[in-house]
């Protein structure tokens, strides 16, 4: 399998670059992000407790997010591979990633991080606010606190990846086009 995790702060390009990746390699597109919106519409308990959190800039509790997670995984059978897009966002998500994909005798087998800078990612945010509907995007103090906890708590997140050496930093800036053939060298590599 061709297990990929898209990491990146928020308004890098993930949601758009894993839509060329589904293209290019035939995977299965996992975004918690959307998964949690697509529960808060349908009103579900699940959803009612990730807006909570979402509203503010903050990340849904681990064990919350990991069990969803696990169950979207085993929603799929015998895929060529997965997109992760958005998780895992702590260290205590990357750790029970690597378990649970142990079990299914698989891995990850690469971490792509696009990289971009923060003035950028505030300008891309602020222009997705017009058009998306996201409450998060809508005021630049919970843009900000998502930044902040993109640095604090998902940041690190890297580090666990590049101790397996399965690290690579995409530059994010460019067009849409341009960055898709970085991601695509970076795998057929
Ligand atoms: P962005 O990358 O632009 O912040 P996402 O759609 O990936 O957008 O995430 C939106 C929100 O969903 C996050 O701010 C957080 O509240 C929640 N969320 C998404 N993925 C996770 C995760 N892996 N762990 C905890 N919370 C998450």
């Amino acid at each position: 399998m061709l297990n990929v995790v898209l990491f990146g702060p928020p308004g890098a390009g993930k949601g758009t670059q894993s839509e060329n990746l589904v293209h290019r390699f035939g995977l299965v597109h996992l975004s918690t992000g959307d998964i949690f919106r697509a529960n808060i519409k349908g009103e579900t308990e699940l959803g009612k407790l990730a807006k909570s959190y979402m509203d503010k800039g903050a990340l849904v509790p681990d064990e919350v997010t990991i069990k969803m997670l696990e169950s979207e995984v085993k929603k799929h059978n015998a895929p060529k591979g997965f997109i992760f897009d958005g998780f895992p966002r702590t260290k205590a998500q990357a750790a029970a990633l690597d378990a649970f994909l142990a079990e299914n005798d698989t891995t990850v087998t690469a971490m792509l991080a696009l990289e971009v800078p923060e003035e950028e990612l505030k300008t891309r945010l602020a222009k997705r606010a017009e058009t998306s509907g996201r409450v998060d995007d809508a005021d630049p103090a919970v843009i900000q606190k998502r930044i902040d906890v993109y640095q604090k708590e998902t940041a690190p997140v890297a580090e666990f990846y590049r101790d397996q050496d399965k690290y690579q930093g995409i530059k994010g800036l460019g067009t849409i086009e341009e960055i898709a053939q970085r991601l695509y060298q970076a795998l057929e590599a």
